[in-house]
């Protein structure tokens, strides 16, 4: 096992970079996701890394060796497809071992290493059965043995669920993520899912147009997105968004937007101009405003009961057209038509500048708070 690396990777096809200057580190054992809209360049990037797709410039690395140069099969990269990627006529234990036949190795060796990788992933006491006598996830299951019976230096996932139906993702979402730490392979992981990437991961490579915009961990990339595409690319329902205008006067800093006027109390490093305000679904709480706290209240024209939760979506009030959702606990009861009254903590808020870069927000405390309401001006 080893880590990877790319070093300003570019990929031009004709006149078009659809990969550029792509950089990224992933550490040995580590479970990284490369999340983005479709066409970002996710794919490109894996397959420079598999040696399937050519880098136009920059090297790849598998640990300390340059592999840029090295056909697909000296890489030592498993590629995991899914399960149905096994051969249905052959037993497990066949399927496991057939690269290693392939490579023509003695029967006794490969018996052995196919049942110490069976045994890893506990189907040792499956492999005389066919596929289509296993469950999904025992098929899965077989098809990771298949790769790690290789000893590969690291597992290379190209959107290995995306064809399953959404419970069987969910089952196939722990699973994967659950034998990737048990076995501890360096594991880079493809998706256009941010559920995905966010619950499975290590860390996140967010790109957008052949770039990376923002590497962290889930949590960085959710609760402090460097821009306005990151921040409503991850998070569903996507954060709510509120375009307006900072303006400072007598030392204080006001977000104003339509009707509204928000004293930003203990904001510092925030120039005047435009800006958009985000908050999160979740941030806003049926709670009185107060020290720290911004109201904001509306009129309810849609609730979706999901159970455990509530989304709520709510025309502001001060604010002709905008629609904000509430992600609320499932026990409230609220419905289409009725005012509603919530509020957010102002550690909850996100400003981004007129390009959409994140504006460092610092909060200094309640005792430094002024009176912090998001009111009809
Ligand atoms: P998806 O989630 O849809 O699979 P992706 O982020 O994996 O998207 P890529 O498959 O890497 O995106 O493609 C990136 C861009 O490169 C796209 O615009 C795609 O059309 C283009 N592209 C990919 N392969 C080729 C090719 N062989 N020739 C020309 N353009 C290509």
């Amino acid at each position: 096992m080893s880590g990877l690396s790319f070093h300003d990777v570019s990929k031009r096809f004709g006149q078009a970079t659809v990969v550029d200057r792509f950089t990224l580190n992933v550490a040995e054992g580590e479970f990284v996701a490369l999340v983005g809209p479709s066409g970002c360049g996710k794919t490109t990037s894996l397959r420079m890394l598999a040696g399937l797709e050519e880098a136009s410039a920059g090297r790849v690395m598998v640990g300390a060796r340059d592999v840029t140069d090295l056909p697909a099969r000296e890489r030592n990269l498993a590629m995991v497809f899914q399960s149905y990627a096994l051969y249905p006529h052959l037993t497990a234990a066949e399927n496991i071992g057939f690269a290693l036949s392939l490579q023509g190795l003695g029967k006794a060796t490969i018996k052995d290493r196919v049942q110490r990788a069976a045994d890893r992933l506990g189907i040792g006491h499956l492999l005389g059965r066919r596929p289509k006598e296993l469950s999904g996830g025992q098929r899965q299951r077989v098809a990771v043995a298949r790769c790690i019976v290789r000893e590969p230096a690291a597992f290379l996932f190209d959107e290995p669920l995306s064809n399953l139906d959404a419970k069987l993702r969910g089952t196939a979402r722990i699973e994967i993520a659950r034998l990737q730490k048990s076995l501890g392979i360096t594991t880079l992981y493809v998706t256009h899912d941010q559920v995905e990437a966010m619950t499975m991961a290590d860390r996140v490579v967010l790109m957008e147009a052949g770039r990376i915009r923002q590497i962290g961990t889930p949590m960085d990339l959710y609760h402090h997105p460097v821009d306005l595409f990151a921040a409503t690319f991850l998070g569903s329902p996507a954060m709510n968004l509120l375009p307006g205008e900072v303006r400072h006067a007598d030392g204080e800093i006001r977000f104003l937007s339509a009707g509204l006027d928000l004293r930003l109390a203990g904001t510092v490093r925030c120039a005047p101009g435009q800006v958009t305000l985000g908050l999160r679904p979740e941030a806003l709480e049926r709670l009185p405003p107060g020290p720290n706290r911004i109201a904001i209240s509306g009129i309810v024209e849609h609730v979706e009961h999901l159970g455990a939760e509530t989304l709520v979506q709510f025309a502001v009030q001060g604010a002709p057209g905008t629609v904000m959702t509430a992600r609320v606990p499932g026990g409230w009861a609220v419905r289409a038509r009725e005012p509603v009254a919530l509020s957010a903590a102002q550690t909850a808020l996100h400003l981004f500048d007129a390009t959409g870069a994140a504006v460092p927000l610092h909060f200094t405390g309640p005792a430094q708070a002024s009176a912090d309401r998001l009111v009809p001006a």
